[in-house]
């Protein structure tokens, strides 16, 4: 019986796989949590309560099956478990490992709810993938037949690798186009290997590759191609394009050296992990090493930016953000990792200005409090006059948010419908834009938003896209 199995969040409590101790980990570029043993991921799994209506399942944006899969490895079922789970998610092992979990699935856990400790789903999920490569159970992807028609996938992030992998599997010939020299998006560039080691992310382009997707890389479409030249060499387009403008600090002294932009700093970091050579790094303009950081935001970026430094070897690591703890944008597991790490958080500040002339030398920071919530009911922070000082510092990292680039401008496309903040028009189901065969997914659709969102889409503009192709050429063409 299922049931005798399962229900033991009573007697069992939450475990989550152990975390590498803080000294240890803050000098390297590893990821932060070992493996759950099987023994482990069973019992844990065994604590889910078989809820019929899973709060866990419908807040996780792909809806996966969790009660079943979780049951399933109770059980010892893992290859059937792990079946379930990559029936509805393409990358569950890169899921498992980045989505923030307290605020999807977990968050949502009943026996959390109920005082009891979530389900470690997450780490469950990552295992039950990470030990499906490891036992060759990763289907190749291979069509049951091949298809003449071919669709062009601008952007080779989590939004367009997913559509990428639908397609292909259903025998399209498949091409992505990026403008960096490796795919996978902010998976690669983006987010550091503490959270997301690099081989895990390889292993699925491989993959793709492996299946017959092709990739066009080093190719900055509206510079080095056309969108048109693109658009006339295939059956139907998906744009997944992502957002990378960052929101700068508007601040007397923004212009000095040593005042960076967050992407510009991890990717600077992720590509020396690859072992490339990069030229702002060995300078010194994008490392901390020896330096005095000030990182401004509260967001997951400014988490991977701030933990970044602590590992180059930075003197102090300090991250200012306008509101508290209680009210940061980013993940509290993040933050409380990097206090662990060292770093530390100066709440209710923010940036008036920068000290140094043509280098930095510190930021003018000024104190705040919560007042009266705004619409959203967020509390708006206040500036306390009289309260400023100077913080000293030697590289000041901004992390403050992306926009999305002006793509219809950009690409020549005028007739690309936009919305007023810039992201690409799409219908939330379709996916489909105004202009007939061409579709959008991801953070360019959404604006800055999260992986496994940028996976949905992936899927469902895939889908979309297959119909689309099914229809006689002169519907279409409409
Ligand atoms: P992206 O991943 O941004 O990929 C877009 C791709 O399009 C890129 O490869 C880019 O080079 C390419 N491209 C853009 N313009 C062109 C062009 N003109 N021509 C050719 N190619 C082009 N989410 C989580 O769920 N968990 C996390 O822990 C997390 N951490 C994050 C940390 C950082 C530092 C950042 C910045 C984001 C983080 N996110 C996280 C958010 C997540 O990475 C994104 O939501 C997700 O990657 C969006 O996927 P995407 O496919 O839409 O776009
Ligand atoms: Fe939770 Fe993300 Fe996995 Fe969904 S995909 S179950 S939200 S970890
Ligand atoms: Fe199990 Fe929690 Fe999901 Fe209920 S909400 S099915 S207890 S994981």
């Amino acid at each position: 019986m299922a049931g005798q199995k399962m229900l033991k969040f009573v007697t069992l409590g939450k475990e989550m796989p152990t975390k590498r101790d803080a000294d240890t980990r803050s000098h390297d570029f590893d990821e932060i949590y070992r493996q759950f043993a099987v023994e482990k991921a069973a019992e844990q799994a065994s604590r889910c309560s078989q809820c019929g209506v899973p709060y866990c399942q419908s807040h996780c944006p792909l809806h996966n099956n969790i009660p079943d899969w979780l049951r399933l490895t109770a059980e010892g079922r893992l290859e059937e478990a792990y079946e379930l789970s990559q029936a509805t998610n393409t990358f569950p092992e890169i899921c498992g490992r980045i989505c923030p979990q307290d605020r999807l699935c977990e968050g949502n856990c009943v026996i959390e709810q109920s005082g009891h400790g979530t389900v470690t789903i997450g780490s469950v999920e990552k295992y039950l993938t990470d030990k499906a490569w490891e036992m060759g159970w990763v289907k190749p992807i291979a069509p049951r037949a091949q298809r003449s028609e071919s669709v062009g996938i601008i952007g080779a992030g989590p939004g367009g690798l997913a559509a990428a992998d639908v397609l292909r599997r259903a025998g399209v010939q498949v091409t992505v186009y990026d403008r960096y020299d490796r795919a996978g998006g902010l998976l690669t560039y983006g987010i550091p290997g503490f959270k997301l080691e690099k081989p895990v992310v390889m292993q699925r382009i491989e993959q793709l590759e492996a299946g017959g997707v092709s990739f066009v890389l080093n190719c900055k479409v509206g510079e080095d191609l056309s969108f048109d030249a693109i658009r006339g060499q295939h059956d139907a387009i998906l744009i997944a394009t992502g957002v990378y403008k960052a929101r700068d600090i508007e601040a007397p002294g923004v212009g000095a050296k040593g005042i960076v932009r967050a992407l510009d700093y991890l990717t600077a970091s992720n590509r020396k992990s690859f072992g490339d050579e990069v030229a702002e790094f060995d300078s010194g303009e994008l490392n901390a090493e020896g330096k005095r950081v000030v990182v401004i935001g509260g967001g997951d970026t400014a988490m991977d930016c701030v933990r970044t430094a602590i590992r180059q070897g930075a003197t102090s690591v300090k991250c200012l953000y306008r509101r508290d703890k209680a009210n940061m944008p980013g993940s509290q597991r993040e933050t409380q990792n990097a206090e662990e790490e060292g770093v530390e958080f100066v709440w209710l500040s923010a940036p008036k200005g920068f000290t140094g002339g043509t280098t930095v030398e510190g930021v003018m920071v000024q104190k705040m409090r919560l007042g009266a919530p705004d619409s959203s009911g967020r509390q708006t922070p206040e500036l306390i006059e009289g309260a400023d000082y100077i913080e000293p510092a030697d590289l000041v990292v901004q992390a403050l948010g992306f926009e999305p680039e002006a793509v219809p401008t950009l690409w020549g496309v005028p007739d690309l419908a936009v919305t007023r903040w810039g992201t690409i028009k799409a219908d939330f189901r379709t996916h489909a834009t105004n202009l007939p065969g061409v579709y959008a997914a991801g953070d360019i659709v959404r604006g800055a938003s999260l992986v496994v969102w940028a996976i949905r889409d992936g899927r469902e503009a895939a889908d979309s896209i297959l119909a689309y192709l099914a229809q006689p050429a002169s519907v279409a063409a409409e």
